[in-house]
């Protein structure tokens, strides 16, 4: 390391501490420090960095981060030895990394909070791709959660860039898309997006898209091996002709159990990244506004069940509405369902309205506007309890209108028509 304990720097006159080493990675070293009364972590680069690298973190800097969602460094530091360094916020206590996840240390709280997660990695991405930056190396060590609330946190964002530059960071195998591993193109939004699909597909089922019976010809996966799962000829294990590459049953047990109960537009939404993103860049790969429809969808539909507390999928979009508890088979039960607009929300007991909801523009996924809640003196009966600005009219099948005040209770009752603003109207179903 190159610092020690309690060694200060000078930076613009004000010092600057180093309370101890936090760890070191292949790039650089990572340090707890103090400066102007806070308390952050300092990033120091090994080696001498080029000066494109400098002005680029430089630039990133200047510009600030996408979201909160993003630990972004904050100053750039030149040290007397040519090294450089950047300072960052400290990664808050309440988040775990997303290897222990896969690793099945940590799990999400449950199913609705991984999609929540899952919806504000897509957020984080949409607002990067926004800034015209693109990340270039998603992997799993980049992630963390919180497996409370799926709050996300992105770490190593040294390596963001103006999409189309790159400065040499390829990305990690197992998550880079086919054409950076033949070296045939740069990293950049359109490969971003085949390594988001990879995440998500980790995320939903615990495994690797392309992991699966080819791995048994090989021995060991070598470079080559992976060169050719992952570059010259990657076959997705849900391929819907080319059955090749399936997961190995008593193998990828997590794989074959979880995707088994994913709603069928998550699938389709995957074999497109996988299998037509493999050739059509562009169009191939779904995108980050395409998974955030589709993951509000799928969170909008759990269900939960009343036996073993297990969450499922109402089945809107399958072939028939899922009539029992996939783990327990205790039939489905007898729920109200608020249609707005194109949603179509099933009110189970905690299920949140949220501020995109109500507005197709709002890039709000994760701001709840309204909850489901259980009467305090009669818990089996369940209203929508608003967190609004402004009052909604209700009015029942019978035509009795009343307003409801900002920070009401709806009582769910079917055909209540329910109206939200001047464009939203809902209908309890
Ligand atoms: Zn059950």
């Amino acid at each position: 390391m190159q610092f020690n304990k309690n060694d200060s720097i000078t930076l613009d006159d004000e010092k600057l501490t180093i309370v101890e080493p936090l760890g070191e990675g292949g790039q650089g070293e990572v340090y707890l420090v103090e400066y102007q009364g806070n308390r952050y972590a300092l990033k120091v680069y090994k080696d001498e960095v080029s000066s494109d690298f400098r002005y680029n973190l430089k630039n990133n800097i200047d510009k600030g981060s996408p979201s909160n969602s993003f630990l972004w460094p904050k100053l750039l530091i030149d040290f007397d030895n040519d090294r450089i360094g950047y300072l960052m916020d400290l990664r808050p206590k309440n988040f775990v990394s997303f290897v222990s996840y896969l690793t099945g240390k940590n799990a999400f709280a449950s199913r609705e909070v991984m999609l929540t997660w899952c919806i504000n990695l897509c957020t984080a991405f949409k607002k990067l791709h926004e800034m015209g930056y693109s990340y270039q190396d998603l992997n799993d060590g980049s992630f963390f959660l919180d497996q409370t609330n799926g709050d996300l946190l992105i770490c190593d964002n040294d390596n963001v860039t103006a999409d189309k530059k790159n400065l040499g960071i390829l990305g990690k195998m197992r998550y880079m898309a086919p054409e950076i591993v033949r070296n045939e193109m740069m990293p950049d939004v359109h490969s971003d997006r085949f390594s988001l699909g990879v995440i998500l597909f980790m995320a939903l089922c615990l495994g690797n898209p392309y992991e699966g019976e080819r791995l048994k010809n090989y021995d060991i996966v070598d470079e080559k091996a992976e060169y050719e799962l992952f570059g010259s000829n990657p076959v997705f294990v849900y391929h819907k002709t080319d059955k090749s590459n399936r997961p190995i049953r008593g193998y990828h047990t997590s794989v074959l159990k979880r995707w088994a109960y994913i709603p069928l537009y998550i699938k389709e939404a995957f074999h497109r990244t996988f299998v037509d993103g493999l050739t059509d860049r562009e169009n191939g790969r779904t995108t980050e506004i395409e998974w955030l429809r589709l993951f509000m969808r799928y969170r909008d539909e759990l269900i939960r069940c009343p036996h073993c507390g297990y969450e499922y999928i109402y089945g809107f979009g399958e072939k028939t509405l899922v009539s029992s508890c996939p783990s327990c088979n205790t039939p489905t039960k007898e729920v109200c369902i608020l249609e707005l607009g194109k949603h179509k929300i099933v009110l189970d007991l905690g299920k949140k309205i949220t501020a995109a909801h109500l507005d197709k523009y709002s890039s709000e996924y994760n701001k709840t506007v309204a909850t489901v809640i259980a009467n305090k003196n009669n818990p089996s009966l369940w209203g929508i309890k608003l967190d609004l600005s402004d009052p909604v009219e209700i009015k029942d099948a019978s035509g009795i209108q009343k307003t409801i005040a900002a920070n009401g209770i709806i009582p769910i009752i079917r055909n209540l028509k329910i109206k939200f603003n001047e464009n939203i109207i809902g209908e309890i179903k």
